[in-house]
Parts: C-alpha cells; sequence; structure tokens
C-alpha cells in the first residue's frame, strides 16, 4: 500500500515543481489539496503517510464518517470543502474543515457567518465562481460577484479568494485567466487572492495561470467508481 501512494504522489509533485519553474513561481505559492471524495481510510492513510497533508471532501456527511478517526491518527492534516454546501450544514461544515471552497450565495453567507461566531472558529472561505456559466453548475454568477463579495465582506467572513470548475469539454486556461482578473478586478489582494483552480488534467495550465490551490483526486487516487 505505502509504495503505491507514494509513487503516484512524486509523481504530481514532480509535475507541479516543472510547471512552477517553466512559470517562475516559487514551489511553496502553491498547495496540492488532494480530494480524496468516495476513497475509504484505508486508501487515504498510506498517503499521509507518504507525506500528504492537505486533503479536500466534497460532501460533510462523508468527511464526517472517515476524517476524525484519521485525523485522530494523524495530527495537523489541513481538511478543505470543495463541494456545495447546504446552509443547513454549515455548523458542521465550519467545525469540521480548514478551509471552504464552495461560497456561493448570499444565504450562505449569512449562515457561515452565523456558524463561524457560534463556533468561534473562522475557517477562510473562497467564493466559487460559475466560470463558463453553465446552469447545472454551482458558484457564483460572474454578475453577482461583486455584491456578493461586499455582502462577504460586511458579515466579517474570511476571505480566501475564488475558485472554479470550468466546463469539462472545453480548453480550461482562458477561463483560469478570467478567474485571475475577477479577482484583481474586484481587489481581492493579500489573504484573499488565492485562486482554487486546475484539477488531475488541468494543474499545470493552472499553475502557469496563478493557481495557489490546486485540487488532484484521480492523479493521485486513481478512478472513483
Ligand atoms: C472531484 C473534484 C476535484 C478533483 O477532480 P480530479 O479530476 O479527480 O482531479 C477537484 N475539484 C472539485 C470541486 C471536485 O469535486
Amino acid at each position: 500500500m505505502e509504495c503505491t501512494a507514494a509513487e503516484p504522489l512524486a509523481r504530481i509533485e514532480a509535475r507541479i515543481a516543472q510547471a512552477c519553474r517553466i512559470a517562475a513561481r516559487d514551489r511553496n505559492a502553491v498547495t496540492l489539496i488532494a480530494i480524496s471524495k468516495t476513497h475509504p481510510a484505508e486508501g487515504i492513510a498510506p498517503l499521509i503517510e507518504a507525506g500528504q497533508g492537505v486533503f479536500g471532501e466534497n460532501r460533510v456527511a462523508e468527511a464526517q464518517g472517515k476524517w476524525p478517526a484519521l485525523r485522530e491518527r494523524h495530527p495537523g492534516i489541513e481538511l478543505h470543502l470543495v463541494g456545495q454546501l447546504q446552509s443547513n450544514k454549515a455548523e458542521e461544515a465550519v467545525a469540521l474543515f480548514d478551509a471552504i471552497h464552495s461560497l456561493d450565495r448570499p444565504s450562505l453567507v449569512s449562515a457561515l457567518a452565523k456558524a463561524m461566531d457560534k463556533a468561534g472558529r473562522r475557517p477562510p472561505c473562497f467564493v466559487q465562481v460559475n466560470i463558463g456559466a453553465e446552469e447545472q453548475k454551482g458558484g457564483c454568477p460572474i454578475p453577482q460577484l461583486p455584491a456578493l463579495l461586499e455582502q462577504a465582506r460586511e458579515a466579517h467572513l474570511p476571505l480566501a479568494g475564488l475558485m472554479c470548475v470550468p466546463p469539462f469539454d472545453i480548453e480550461p486556461a482562458p477561463f483560469f485567466a478570467l478567474l485571475d482578473k475577477l479577482a484583481r478586478d474586484n481587489g481581492l489582494t493579500g489573504e484573499a487572492a488565492s485562486l482554487s483552480m486546475g484539477m488531475s488534467g488541468d494543474f499545470e495550465t493552472a499553475i502557469m495561470l496563478g493557481a495557489t490551490h490546486i485540487r488532484i483526486g484521480t492523479a493521485l487516487f486513481g478512478g472513483r467508481s
């Protein structure tokens, strides 16, 4: 088990390092989030033992089932939520996750602000943008982004930056470049300037275009059933 996890991690690490070199970016400017959704704890532990410290899940209930025990055995793991979040799960999400990548609507701003005040815990939030204007996809529509960011600032939510999942059947580079432009146009600087973009099939392109957080599942864990 151990060697089968270390090997894909080393391969991805080499590709990240190469993309950073080409883009003249510091390797430390890019965080690799290992997306462990659908994979059981037995499949995750070897990757932790191989040195991976940041993980992502897309469903609150699934993460609640797997991570408390894993974290007990491996303290210091950072856990990110990358999937859509229902407002009635905001308290559970704030308790479990160290970052939330799917803030995408006004009702969720209110729910997260309330949950954070109550918990005294403030995980940074990425605003997810529906970058390809796809009807079925989560994310804030681009025209509504300025108002949502304004609301998040007023609610004192800790803003991390922007996140996107481009349409899957088209070259992603223009969408990554657009997310970067939206961050700049909306004055997202300093701690709010992160860009969560890039997955197994396109993370090198995302790094070239300024990604600070790449979310990789399949290339680390193999396929999901
Ligand atoms: C599943 C998922 C990923 C990882 O996708 P892969 O193609 O398996 O690397 C990244 N981001 C989000 C939001 C996901 O749901």
